[in-house]
């Protein structure tokens, strides 16, 4: 009973009318967007509404939170469940955002899952157990500025989000059946190993090699250099982009603003 209220109220907000201040920010911030089919693009907005009427937002170190910094942080996350049924990231209640990057206590670091600036210095952080997401606002920016370099605060994050939906912040999101996973499993070792081997030997790689750190943060980048990079993932790295695109049912390469790989 509650299950299906919850999805009544939802398809009622993604029903609503759009706000043209938002398709304002979405114009000026994302350049991704213009670049998604109408169909895609009305179904990312009606999962907008859905994610600003649900999570809450907190502004941190005296940023006031503005509808620009919602619908800049909003759009992207939901750009990861388009073509799927979702529960909207279910286990993140509150997203604090910080001006810039911010200093983590590391004696409060429970195992949260990092996009590092050097040692102390974080530009985001989301846990399994934290039911937050702390992101840094100029990194926000700069990440959604540029659709093709291969950089993004928030998919990052929300990618670490997805993979908890199974309860486990393994590195393997939900997926559907037993040849999926078996799949999945394969192409990543192989994928995450050749990472790892690369990051050892210093040669250059498309993958940031923040993603040998563990498989789990291997999927957040490999996230964002799907939706970031995908032309030259796919050209590179065939079967990972191959479980990417089964996984997040699009296939970005077809609308990627990417450099052509050199
Ligand atoms: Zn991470």
């Amino acid at each position: 009973m509650f299950g299906f209220l919850k999805e009544r109220q939802r398809r009622r907000l993604r029903a609503q009318p759009v706000p043209e201040v938002w398709r304002e920010i979405i114009s000026d911030r994302l350049p991704f967007y213009d670049r998604l089919s109408p169909n895609d693009q009305n179904e990312l907005l009606g999962h907008v509404q859905v994610f600003l009427a649900e999570k809450r937002f907190e502004g941190c170190d005296g940023l006031e939170v503005t509808d620009d910094i919602r619908v800049t942080i909003a759009t992207q996350a939901c750009l990861l469940l388009l073509h799927r049924r979702t529960d909207y990231f279910p286990r993140l209640l509150t997203i604090l955002v910080y001006p810039s990057g911010f200093v983590v206590n590391e004696d409060r670091h429970l195992h949260g899952h990092v996009w590092g600036q050097g040692e102390e210095g974080r530009l985001g952080e989301t846990g399994r157990e934290m039911g937050s997401m702390v992101l840094a606002w100029d990194a926000i920016k700069s990440g959604a500025r540029d659709p093709s370099d291969g950089k993004n605060l928030v998919l990052h994050e929300f990618a670490h989000q997805l993979d908890f939906e199974d309860f486990m912040g393994d590195g393997v999101p939900a997926l559907g059946s037993r040849r999926e996973k078996l799949s999945w499993a394969e192409v990543m070792k192989v994928e995450f190993a050749a990472l790892r081997a690369a990051d050892a030997t210093g040669i250059s790689t498309l993958l940031d090699t923040y993603g040998a750190t563990n498989p789990a943060e291997f999927f957040a980048v490999a996230t964002e250099a799907f939706f970031e990079r995908p032309q030259a993932l796919q050209q590179q790295h065939p079967r990972l982009y191959g479980e990417m695109r089964r996984f997040f049912r699009q296939d970005p390469a077809r609308y990627s603003s990417e450099p052509a790989a050199g």
